[in-house]
């Protein structure tokens, strides 16, 4: 049987999500631009569903744009915004070295443009501090955009945004954060956070992958990065995926009604699983912060162990977790969120982020938890004996 503990990479669809997906296949033929009846349906599907996501972060329906990604989320939120802002005289875009590639890698593209960027650094919890903001505030007031995520998705700690928000205004640059990782775990209100645009990606909470949505604060005028139709009031060109939509709807108002029952028993099993963890496997460290953070998720270091192979004995034995770094080019790049935050990068690779879900049961982290001490022991002694080898040699 399989034990899945990958949630912050994808969740299983929420109740009632694949039969919204197929009945709206199977039923609503038509086109949501088109006028006709058929068309008319498709668009109160799409209707329905806007209202339920823009419901579940305390925004209007209106000002949401449907995206067939977060990352497109994102990409729509700083390419917009620093298109839009191209006559303004700012030239400046900041962010974190901590965030999703969707956002690094978008503002890495708009550094190859010619705006400036600057990576604000994290401390050792994964925080970035509203004086670090405000002192590169200070010291660029071109400053057009900040863009900083909700929660990081490899040790789930959360940012102080409403703080942080609020000092970008101040300087008068508009302020994005990439919720991906907080929408549907943890309650999240735009207007309580105070910031001006907010990416949220549908399979992160029950709903189909490929699917998310950029929330936009009346007022910002963003540059849309597709032409062709006017769908999506001018800012999102194409078709909408009217089933996935559909089913984006349906897990957001799922999330709506359970979160506040889901989220403090996922919290009180992943710290269970830390705790034992902790305890019982000598060389284990909890990296980012534990106060300040989601609650589904735990990155455990396990000194003397390669996580990726603990990653694989793992799943030989039906359990799935991820280190949350990703290999290139056949050697293990250390994770950048975790090097941030000061760890060597040796201890970096011995790293395994844990992420919980609603349809995680007190079994499943026994068996995750009678499993790992002696993977870990096994793993070790291999390293040991590797090591003498080698020493040997
Ligand atoms: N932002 C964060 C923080 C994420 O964790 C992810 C996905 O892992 C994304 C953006 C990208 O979302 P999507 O998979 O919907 O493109």
């Amino acid at each position: 049987m399989q034990i899945y503990l990958d949630h912050n990479a994808t969740t299983p669809p929420a109740p009632g999500v694949v039969d919204a997906v197929c009945r709206v296949l199977r039923d609503t033929q038509g086109n949501p631009s088109s006028i006709h009846a058929p068309g008319q349906q498709a668009r109160a599907v799409l209707d329905d569903a806007r209202r339920r996501v823009a419901t579940l972060i305390g925004a209007r329906a209106s000002d949401l744009v449907l995206t067939g990604s977060g990352t497109e989320a994102d990409n729509l939120a700083i390419r917009g915004a620093v298109e839009a802002l191209h006559t303004s005289g700012r030239r400046h875009l900041m962010t974190t070295a901590i965030e999703h590639e969707a956002v690094l890698a978008t503002c890495g593209a708009m550094e190859a443009r010619g705006w400036r960027v600057t990576r604000l650094p994290v401390d050792c919890s994964g925080i970035v501090t509203p004086a670090a903001l405000a002192a590169a505030l200070h010291e660029n007031p071109d400053t057009g955009l900040v863009s900083v995520m909700h929660a990081n998705n490899e040790v789930g700690t959360l940012q102080p945004i409403a703080e942080l928000a609020a000092l970008a205004r101040t300087h008068g640059a508009w302020f994005h954060t990439d919720a991906v990782q907080t929408v549907g775990k943890v309650p999240v209100s735009v207007d309580a956070l105070g910031v001006d645009m907010l990416s949220l990606s549908g399979h992160k909470f029950g709903g189909p992958k490929g699917t998310g949505a950029l929330w936009v604060r009346r007022g910002i005028r963003l540059v849309a990065q597709q032409t062709g139709g006017k769908q999506e009031r001018l800012r999102r060109a194409g078709t909408e995926n009217v089933a996935g939509l559909a089913g984006l709807g349906v897990a957001a108002a799922y999330a709506r009604a359970t979160l506040q029952v889901h989220a403090p028993a996922v919290a009180a099993r992943r710290d269970r699983l830390e705790r034992t963890l902790l305890d019982g496997v000598p060389g284990a460290h909890v990296n980012g912060a534990t106060e300040s953070r989601v609650p589904n998720t735990t990155n455990i270091s396990f000194d003397g162990v390669e996580a990726e192979l603990l990653v694989i004995a793992l799943d030989l034995e039906g359990i799935g977790v991820s280190t949350g770094s990703a290999c290139s080019s056949g050697s293990l790049e250390p994770s950048h969120v975790l090097t941030a935050m000061g760890l060597s990068a040796a201890r970096a690779r011995t790293s395994l982020r844990f992420s919980l879900g609603a349809d995680t049961t007190d079994a499943d982290l026994d068996a995750v938890i009678g499993r790992i001490p002696a993977l870990v022991d096994k793993l070790r002694r291999l390293n040991q004996t590797a090591a003498a080898v080698g020493g040997r040699r």
